[in-house]
């Protein structure tokens, strides 16, 4: 089975569980779940119909001003952005918005917005996004191409060891995980806090 990131090298049978099988790349090491048996798309909507969405609910405030706070470091002031991945809720972009930037919102379920293709953008965040995308290199190679500027991305990076026990990989919808290394395919990398990265584009 081919890498889905770096395209290089044969993966390697890596784990099995009562539902999927995980392969790892020796060279970039990605951890995946092969094509063929990722949910569709339909059953995915329907996992990401019962997230929660309460927008004035406290805790789901300070869970994206996790991300917010160190990405606002990084940028100055007008800069314009785009949430790629959003979801169901907009808040990223209000809370954006609340500290004097500008952002577009996009998912290709709830906020089809197509126009994004034909815009540029100074940064791009995904919040918990990479892990879910059906194909990685396509996608960042589209967004590379409307951005100007840096991508800001939170995941989780796999454990050492006992990747079974590891919640983050029971999700049917999570179907790659990272390591440093693995992101590093996308661009250099610089660490902004737990499960937060800059990434400078290759
Ligand atoms: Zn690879």
């Amino acid at each position: 089975m081919i890498c889905p990131l770096c395209h290089k090298v044969e993966a390697e049978l890596f784990h099995t569980d009562r539902t999927r099988t995980f392969y790892k790349c020796p060279d970039c090491t990605i951890i995946f779940v092969p094509r063929n048996q990722i949910i569709s798309k339909e059953e995915e909507k329907s996992r990401y119909d019962t997230h929660n969405n309460d927008e004035t609910d406290p805790h789901y405030r300070e869970y994206y001003l996790r991300t917010v706070d160190p990405v606002v470091r990084e940028l100055f002031p007008e800069m314009k952005g785009l949430d790629f991945g959003c979801g169901r809720t907009q808040l990223m972009k209000t809370l954006f918005s609340e500290k004097g930037f500008r952002m577009d919102s996009y998912d290709p379920f709830y906020v089809p917005d197509e126009s994004i293709w034909d815009k540029d953008y100074d940064f791009i965040v995904m919040n918990e996004v990479i892990e879910h995308l059906a194909d990685p290199v396509a996608t960042l190679s589209d967004l590379r191409k409307i951005s100007r500027g840096p991508l800001f991305v939170r995941t989780k990076l796999y454990p050492e060891s006992d990747f079974g026990k590891w919640f983050y990989m029971r999700d049917p919808t999570h179907i790659q995980f990272f390591s440093l290394k693995a992101l590093a395919e996308i661009g250099k990398v610089k660490v902004l806090g737990e499960d937060l990265y800059r990434i400078e584009w290759k």
